[in-house]
Protein backbone atom coordinates (compact mmCIF):
# COMPACT_ATOMS: atom_id res chain seq x y z
CA UNK A 1 0.00 0.00 0.00
CA UNK A 2 1.14 3.26 -0.92
CA UNK A 3 1.68 6.11 0.88
CA UNK A 4 -1.05 8.14 -1.21
CA UNK A 5 -3.42 5.48 -0.89
CA UNK A 6 -2.91 5.12 3.68
CA UNK A 7 -3.22 9.38 3.36
CA UNK A 8 -6.71 9.19 1.71
CA UNK A 9 -7.75 6.62 3.59
CA UNK A 10 -7.10 8.48 6.81
CA UNK A 11 -8.98 11.38 4.81
CA UNK A 12 -12.06 9.49 3.94
CA UNK A 13 -11.87 7.79 7.27
CA UNK A 14 -12.74 10.54 8.86
CA UNK A 15 -16.21 11.11 10.36
CA UNK A 16 -16.79 14.57 9.82
CA UNK A 17 -15.79 16.78 6.90
CA UNK A 18 -13.95 19.08 9.67
CA UNK A 19 -11.78 16.28 10.67
CA UNK A 20 -11.27 15.18 6.85
CA UNK A 21 -10.26 19.02 5.81
CA UNK A 22 -7.98 18.81 9.20
CA UNK A 23 -6.08 15.72 8.22
CA UNK A 24 -5.86 17.20 4.49
CA UNK A 25 -3.81 20.51 6.55
CA UNK A 26 -1.83 18.64 8.25
CA UNK A 27 -0.92 16.48 5.59
CA UNK A 28 -0.50 19.53 3.40
CA UNK A 29 2.03 20.85 5.80
CA UNK A 30 3.21 18.21 6.51
CA UNK A 31 4.09 17.71 2.53
CA UNK A 32 5.22 21.53 2.74
CA UNK A 33 7.85 20.72 5.01
CA UNK A 34 8.97 17.46 3.53
CA UNK A 35 9.56 19.13 0.44
CA UNK A 36 11.37 22.13 1.56
CA UNK A 37 13.69 19.80 3.47
CA UNK A 38 14.30 18.24 0.21
CA UNK A 39 15.16 21.23 -1.49
CA UNK A 40 17.57 22.47 1.53
CA UNK A 41 19.30 19.67 1.22
CA UNK A 42 19.46 19.60 -2.91
CA UNK A 43 20.39 23.23 -2.57
CA UNK A 44 23.18 21.50 0.01
CA UNK A 45 24.52 18.68 -1.66
CA UNK A 46 24.89 21.20 -4.81
CA UNK A 47 26.41 23.81 -2.70
CA UNK A 48 28.97 20.93 -1.75
CA UNK A 49 29.34 19.53 -4.99
CA UNK A 50 30.60 23.22 -6.41
CA UNK A 51 32.20 23.55 -3.04
CA UNK A 52 33.88 19.94 -4.15
CA UNK A 53 34.75 21.00 -8.02
CA UNK A 54 36.08 23.99 -7.07
CA UNK A 55 38.29 22.73 -4.40
CA UNK A 56 39.20 19.80 -7.06
CA UNK A 57 40.44 22.42 -9.54
CA UNK A 58 42.43 23.88 -6.91
CA UNK A 59 44.45 20.99 -6.29
CA UNK A 60 45.33 19.69 -9.73
CA UNK A 61 46.17 23.72 -10.09
CA UNK A 62 48.48 23.20 -7.11
CA UNK A 63 49.70 19.64 -8.65
CA UNK A 64 50.73 21.12 -11.72
CA UNK A 65 52.46 23.89 -10.22
CA UNK A 66 54.46 21.56 -7.83
CA UNK A 67 55.55 19.00 -10.66
CA UNK A 68 57.05 22.27 -12.33
CA UNK A 69 59.06 23.00 -9.18
CA UNK A 70 60.01 19.36 -8.91
CA UNK A 71 61.23 19.73 -12.42
CA UNK A 72 63.17 22.78 -11.75
CA UNK A 73 64.86 21.40 -8.97
CA UNK A 74 65.61 18.08 -10.69
CA UNK A 75 67.59 20.39 -13.39
CA UNK A 76 69.44 22.40 -10.41
CA UNK A 77 70.54 19.19 -8.86
CA UNK A 78 72.05 17.84 -12.02
CA UNK A 79 73.75 21.29 -12.46
CA UNK A 80 75.09 21.41 -9.28
CA UNK A 81 76.33 17.89 -9.76
CA UNK A 82 78.13 18.74 -12.82
CA UNK A 83 79.76 21.78 -11.33
CA UNK A 84 80.15 20.69 -8.10
CA UNK A 85 83.65 21.24 -7.37
CA UNK A 86 83.92 18.99 -4.65
CA UNK A 87 82.91 16.11 -6.23
CA UNK A 88 85.52 13.73 -7.78
CA UNK A 89 84.59 12.87 -10.96
CA UNK A 90 86.62 11.13 -13.79
CA UNK A 91 85.72 11.16 -17.56
CA UNK A 92 87.58 7.90 -19.38
CA UNK A 93 87.44 9.43 -23.05
CA UNK A 94 88.60 6.51 -25.99
CA UNK A 95 90.12 8.08 -29.02
CA UNK A 96 90.87 6.54 -32.51
CA UNK A 97 87.62 3.97 -32.54
CA UNK A 98 85.51 2.95 -33.65
CA UNK A 99 88.17 -0.81 -33.90
CA UNK A 100 87.69 -4.20 -33.07
CA UNK A 101 88.25 -3.53 -29.47
CA UNK A 102 84.99 -1.39 -29.50
CA UNK A 103 82.45 -4.15 -28.43
CA UNK A 104 85.23 -5.24 -25.43
CA UNK A 105 85.15 -1.80 -24.13
CA UNK A 106 81.58 -1.76 -24.03
CA UNK A 107 80.69 -4.27 -22.80
CA UNK A 108 83.13 -3.51 -19.53
CA UNK A 109 81.41 -0.24 -19.12
CA UNK A 110 78.11 -2.00 -19.48
CA UNK A 111 79.10 -4.61 -16.72
CA UNK A 112 80.38 -1.27 -14.26
CA UNK A 113 77.23 0.52 -15.51
CA UNK A 114 79.21 3.66 -16.21
CA UNK A 115 79.45 6.06 -18.88
CA UNK A 116 82.49 7.20 -21.15
CA UNK A 117 83.22 9.38 -24.07
CA UNK A 118 84.56 8.25 -27.33
CA UNK A 119 86.41 10.97 -29.96
CA UNK A 120 86.00 8.90 -32.62
CA UNK A 121 87.60 8.81 -36.53
CA UNK A 122 86.29 7.19 -39.93
CA UNK A 123 85.60 3.59 -40.03
CA UNK A 124 83.21 2.45 -42.91
CA UNK A 125 83.66 -1.72 -42.16
CA UNK A 126 80.32 -2.82 -41.14
CA UNK A 127 81.55 -3.57 -37.43
CA UNK A 128 82.60 0.10 -37.39
CA UNK A 129 79.28 1.34 -38.48
CA UNK A 130 77.81 -1.13 -35.97
CA UNK A 131 80.00 0.64 -32.94
CA UNK A 132 78.77 4.31 -33.54
CA UNK A 133 75.72 3.07 -33.01
CA UNK A 134 75.84 0.75 -29.93
CA UNK A 135 78.42 3.97 -28.38
CA UNK A 136 74.90 6.24 -29.00
CA UNK A 137 72.62 3.57 -28.01
CA UNK A 138 74.34 2.56 -24.52
CA UNK A 139 74.45 6.30 -23.40
CA UNK A 140 78.04 7.33 -23.88
CA UNK A 141 78.90 10.39 -25.45
CA UNK A 142 80.18 10.73 -28.99
CA UNK A 143 82.80 13.36 -30.16
CA UNK A 144 84.74 13.85 -33.31
CA UNK A 145 88.15 13.11 -33.66
CA UNK A 146 88.59 13.78 -37.08
CA UNK A 147 88.27 11.18 -39.93
CA UNK A 148 91.48 10.09 -41.53
CA UNK A 149 93.78 10.79 -38.42
CA UNK A 150 96.24 11.58 -40.36
CA UNK A 151 98.32 14.84 -39.33
CA UNK A 152 99.91 15.46 -42.89
CA UNK A 153 96.24 15.73 -43.98
CA UNK A 154 94.40 17.68 -41.99
CA UNK A 155 97.12 19.66 -40.07
CA UNK A 156 98.20 21.08 -43.92
CA UNK A 157 95.71 23.86 -43.85
CA UNK A 158 92.41 24.77 -41.97
CA UNK A 159 90.59 24.14 -45.36
CA UNK A 160 92.13 20.78 -44.89
CA UNK A 161 91.22 19.98 -41.45
CA UNK A 162 87.36 21.53 -42.26
CA UNK A 163 87.32 18.97 -45.19
CA UNK A 164 88.08 16.44 -43.53
CA UNK A 165 86.34 17.18 -39.87
CA UNK A 166 83.34 17.10 -42.14
CA UNK A 167 83.49 13.78 -43.13
CA UNK A 168 83.44 12.69 -39.73
CA UNK A 169 80.21 15.04 -38.65
CA UNK A 170 78.89 13.66 -41.64
CA UNK A 171 79.32 10.22 -41.12
CA UNK A 172 78.50 10.32 -37.23
CA UNK A 173 75.31 12.44 -38.05
CA UNK A 174 74.11 9.64 -40.80
CA UNK A 175 74.53 6.35 -38.54
CA UNK A 176 73.80 7.79 -35.24
CA UNK A 177 71.25 11.05 -36.31
CA UNK A 178 73.66 12.84 -33.75
CA UNK A 179 75.12 16.51 -34.27
CA UNK A 180 78.24 16.11 -31.83
CA UNK A 181 79.91 19.66 -30.73
CA UNK A 182 82.70 18.59 -28.67
CA UNK A 183 85.50 17.52 -30.60
CA UNK A 184 88.90 16.24 -29.60
CA UNK A 185 91.89 17.39 -32.18
CA UNK A 186 94.20 14.58 -33.58
CA UNK A 187 97.54 14.67 -31.27
CA UNK A 188 95.83 17.33 -28.24
CA UNK A 189 95.36 21.05 -28.89
CA UNK A 190 98.88 22.13 -28.37
CA UNK A 191 100.29 19.43 -30.87
CA UNK A 192 103.78 20.41 -32.23
CA UNK A 193 103.36 18.15 -35.76
CA UNK A 194 100.62 20.27 -37.67
CA UNK A 195 103.62 22.61 -37.07
CA UNK A 196 104.91 20.89 -39.46
CA UNK A 197 102.45 20.93 -42.36
CA UNK A 198 100.38 23.72 -41.29
CA UNK A 199 102.73 26.36 -39.59
CA UNK A 200 103.31 27.76 -36.41
CA UNK A 201 99.83 29.45 -35.78
CA UNK A 202 97.41 26.93 -37.31
CA UNK A 203 96.85 25.42 -34.20
CA UNK A 204 95.17 28.58 -32.88
CA UNK A 205 93.90 29.35 -36.16
CA UNK A 206 92.33 25.88 -35.68
CA UNK A 207 90.69 26.12 -32.21
CA UNK A 208 89.88 29.99 -32.68
CA UNK A 209 87.60 28.81 -35.70
CA UNK A 210 86.00 25.87 -34.01
CA UNK A 211 84.97 27.94 -31.12
CA UNK A 212 83.10 30.13 -32.80
CA UNK A 213 81.19 27.08 -35.06
CA UNK A 214 79.86 25.98 -31.59
CA UNK A 215 82.42 23.36 -30.88
CA UNK A 216 84.14 23.05 -27.61
CA UNK A 217 86.91 21.02 -27.48
CA UNK A 218 88.84 18.86 -25.26
CA UNK A 219 92.80 17.72 -23.86
CA UNK A 220 92.85 15.44 -20.85
CA UNK A 221 95.12 16.03 -18.14
CA UNK A 222 95.29 12.25 -17.15
CA UNK A 223 97.66 9.65 -19.90
CA UNK A 224 97.20 6.50 -19.83
CA UNK A 225 100.65 6.21 -21.95
CA UNK A 226 98.50 3.39 -23.74
CA UNK A 227 99.87 5.11 -26.94
CA UNK A 228 103.44 5.45 -26.14
CA UNK A 229 103.77 1.85 -27.30
CA UNK A 230 102.29 0.24 -29.78
CA UNK A 231 101.06 -1.92 -27.26
CA UNK A 232 102.04 -0.86 -24.17
CA UNK A 233 102.16 -3.03 -20.84
CA UNK A 234 98.91 -3.13 -19.04
CA UNK A 235 100.73 -2.34 -15.25
CA UNK A 236 102.16 0.72 -16.72
CA UNK A 237 98.28 2.14 -18.19
CA UNK A 238 96.81 0.94 -14.97
CA UNK A 239 99.36 2.77 -13.16
CA UNK A 240 99.72 5.69 -15.00
CA UNK A 241 95.68 6.38 -14.86
CA UNK A 242 95.56 5.88 -11.15
CA UNK A 243 98.50 7.74 -10.16
CA UNK A 244 97.63 10.53 -12.69
CA UNK A 245 94.25 10.82 -10.92
CA UNK A 246 95.47 10.89 -7.61
CA UNK A 247 94.38 14.32 -5.85
CA UNK A 248 92.48 15.30 -8.25
CA UNK A 249 88.70 16.53 -8.43
CA UNK A 250 87.99 16.05 -12.11
CA UNK A 251 90.09 13.67 -14.28
CA UNK A 252 89.94 13.70 -17.98
CA UNK A 253 91.77 10.54 -19.20
CA UNK A 254 93.23 10.15 -21.79
CA UNK A 255 92.95 6.22 -23.97
CA UNK A 256 93.19 4.17 -26.91
CA UNK A 257 90.51 2.28 -28.94
CA UNK A 258 92.17 1.00 -31.77
CA UNK A 259 92.85 -2.56 -32.86
CA UNK A 260 96.79 -2.85 -31.00
CA UNK A 261 95.69 -1.49 -27.72
CA UNK A 262 95.11 -4.48 -26.12
CA UNK A 263 96.12 -4.10 -23.22
CA UNK A 264 94.17 -0.97 -22.58
CA UNK A 265 90.92 -3.07 -23.05
CA UNK A 266 92.69 -5.22 -20.28
CA UNK A 267 93.98 -2.73 -17.73
CA UNK A 268 90.07 -1.08 -18.15
CA UNK A 269 88.21 -2.90 -15.06
CA UNK A 270 91.16 -2.63 -12.93
CA UNK A 271 91.28 1.50 -13.42
CA UNK A 272 87.77 1.78 -13.37
CA UNK A 273 88.09 0.04 -9.45
CA UNK A 274 90.97 1.87 -8.84
CA UNK A 275 89.18 5.25 -9.36
CA UNK A 276 86.39 4.00 -7.40
CA UNK A 277 88.21 3.46 -4.57
CA UNK A 278 89.51 6.91 -5.03
CA UNK A 279 86.22 7.91 -4.35
CA UNK A 280 85.53 8.85 -8.15
CA UNK A 281 82.30 8.38 -10.20
CA UNK A 282 82.51 8.39 -13.59
CA UNK A 283 80.42 10.92 -16.02
CA UNK A 284 80.87 11.80 -19.88
CA UNK A 285 82.16 14.89 -21.44
CA UNK A 286 79.50 17.44 -22.32
CA UNK A 287 79.28 20.61 -23.44
CA UNK A 288 78.55 22.37 -19.86
CA UNK A 289 80.89 19.38 -18.05
CA UNK A 290 84.30 19.84 -17.00
CA UNK A 291 86.95 21.03 -19.80
CA UNK A 292 90.44 21.03 -19.49
CA UNK A 293 92.74 22.79 -21.97
CA UNK A 294 96.34 22.39 -22.53
CA UNK A 295 98.21 25.88 -22.18
CA UNK A 296 99.27 27.11 -26.00
CA UNK A 297 102.83 25.89 -27.23
CA UNK A 298 105.08 28.58 -27.84
ZN1 LIG B 1 93.94 10.17 -31.86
Amino acid sequence: MSYISIILNLILGARTIKGAVTVSIIFFILFIIYTSLQAYTYRNTARHLEKIQQEKKELQAANKKLAGELKKIKQNMKKTSQQSPNKKVAYLTFDDGPSSNTSAILSILDHYKIKATFFVIGNQSERGKHMYKRIVAEGHAIGLHSYSHEYRTIYVSPTAFHQDFNQIRELVYQLTGQKPNIIRFPGGSNNHISRKYGGKNLMHTLIQQMTREGYRYFDWNVDSRDAERVTQSRDIIIQSVLQGSKNKQKTIILLHDSQVKTTTVEALPAIIEGLRKQGFSFDVLTDQSFTYHFAPSS
